[in-house]
């Protein structure tokens, strides 16, 4: 039901940002409060006994879902964002893309050591991003609780590539 309904919502752009990529939009969704109300419901039944400390939200839609789960737990929130953006003190990870790399970054002071971390996107497409972040917050002594995303891009293989880090994962829709 909900899986249907995040579909509905979700827009399709063709080649956006790039030719020959079609962009999953998930900002319609948005306009819906009770579909957003029911997302968080989903996560939240299908997180049930894993312990959770704090949530990590990617840059930047991963703020949006990742930061109401939070809220809604009752557990702290952080970003995870692209270099040059944060202003206290950083921790940085640079990870390949498919030309060129990227750097991803947190605030020293994120994350406690032991603390069991929940990694949070829209979307999971090759996995490359959450990889990193995973490291990072490996880096600074968090332990990576699992994963969650409103959807997922099947054919990229994600999934396969973030299974050895946690056995954890959330996703609402394909
Ligand atoms: P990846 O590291 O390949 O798993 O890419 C995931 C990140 O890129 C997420 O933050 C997504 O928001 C974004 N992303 C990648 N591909 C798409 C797509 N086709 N539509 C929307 N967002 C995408």
């Amino acid at each position: 039901m909900i899986t249907k309904q995040i579909k509905s919502a979700i827009r399709d752009i063709p080649d956006f940002p790039k030719p020959g990529i079609i962009f999953k939009d998930i900002t319609p969704i948005l306009k819906y409060p009770v579909l957003c109300t029911n997302i968080i419901g989903a996560f939240v039944e299908q997180l049930k006994g894993t312990q959770i400390d704090i949530i990590a939200g990617i840059e930047s839609r991963g703020f949006l879902f990742g930061l109401m789960l939070a809220t809604k737990l009752g557990i702290p929130f952080v970003p995870i964002r692209k270099a040059g953006k944060l202003p206290f003190t950083i921790k940085q990870k640079a990870y390949k893309l498919e030309y060129g790399t990227a750097i991803i970054e947190c605030h020293t002071d994120a994350f406690e050591p032991g603390q069991r971390v929940l990694i949070h996107d829209d979307l999971l497409a090759t996995g490359g991003t959450v990889t990193a972040a995973s490291e990072l917050i490996a880096e600074m002594g968090g332990i990576i609780a699992g994963f969650s995303f409103v959807v997922e891009l099947g054919f990229l293989k994600g999934r396969e590539r973030i299974a050895p880090i946690s056995d954890t994962l959330v996703i609402l829709a394909q």
